[in-house]
């Protein structure tokens, strides 16, 4: 069994169409799949659609986050698609995601880069989001790749045209996920190369509040990171997952490059 429980399609920043991601999870050899596209569910329709045989789809998002002050992303699987309050929050996260991305274009024009507001949402299908920015960035040929638009002199966290969204209170988040018969893991508690990352008792506090999982096989944790959060996953009896964060040409790491064991799986979905 190949478990990958974390991906994103053009629903939010990916490149892969949903429909496309479910025919290639088939061909990278899974069984299951989450589709988890940042502050949507817009995707899963038609990934419902073009599911080949033999292939399991967990329904999933992934929500923009925060805990006193430091900002993180929270994998949401099985909910209530129509749970309203959970709708309700997407739905403001998404609209601010739109006018942040438009600040930021516009900072970008202002600059002189020849990056337009018209460009970036040419290039975003759903969910707006930094790497449509990072897109505009490469198509001008102003930085090489995606990820080379994530520093301080263009759209890192901090950075010369980054702005800030709104972000849902990750207690207030993991509250709607439970109300909306869902279950949460936190993703890549230990990526601390794209920015700060909120310290243990945070993390204990999560799971006090109801918190799931923590995703510790993940491309942006080092070998000693995901030592350390396994064994804070065992203390804490959390589920470990692994997975890709696959984004498709946005990023480097394949499809099911990380995985989760079928026994995790099984003690958080199963
Ligand atoms: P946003 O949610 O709009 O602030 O954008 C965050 C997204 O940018 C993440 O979900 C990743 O897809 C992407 N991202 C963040 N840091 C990097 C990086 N260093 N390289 C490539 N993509 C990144
Ligand atoms: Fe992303
Ligand atoms: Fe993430
Ligand atoms: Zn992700």
């Amino acid at each position: 069994m190949r478990i990958d429980l974390h991906t994103h399609s053009t629903a939010s920043d990916g490149t892969t169409p949903p429909a496309r991601l479910m025919t290639l999870a088939r061909t990278e050899g899974l069984d299951v799949i989450a589709l988890t596209d940042h502050d949507t569910v817009s995707g899963l329709g038609e990934a419902r659609a073009a599911l080949p045989d033999g292939l399991l789809l967990v329904p999933g998002a992934e929500l923009s986050c925060r805990a006193d002050g430091v900002s993180l992303h929270l994998l949401a699987y099985r909910f209530d698609e129509a749970e309203p309050m959970l709708v309700t929050a997407l739905q403001r996260l998404r609209e601010s995601r739109v006018g942040r991305a438009e600040a930021m274009a516009r900072s970008l024009e202002a600059a002189g880069t020849g990056v337009t507001w018209a460009q970036v949402q040419s290039l975003a299908q759903g969910t707006v989001g930094r790497p449509h920015l990072a897109m505009a960035l490469v198509e001008r040929g102003l930085v090489p790749t995606v990820a080379d638009a994530f520093t301080p002199e263009w759209i890192g966290t901090g950075g010369r045209h980054w702005v800030d969204k709104v972000e849902l209170d990750v207690f207030d988040a993991i509250a709607l996920v439970r109300a909306a018969d869902g279950v949460s893991v936190f993703a890549h508690p230990g990526a601390d190369a794209r920015g700060e990352t909120v310290p243990d008792p945070t993390v204990v506090a999560m799971a006090d509040a109801g918190l799931a999982g923590l995703e510790v096989d993940h491309v942006d944790h080092p070998p000693a990171t995901r030592e350390r959060l396994r064994a804070l996953a065992r203390r804490l009896g959390l589920v470990v997952t692994g997975s890709s964060d696959f984004h498709g040409d946005n990023k480097a790491v394949r499809l099911g490059e990380s995985t989760t064991s079928p026994d995790e799986y099984e003690a958080l979905l199963g």
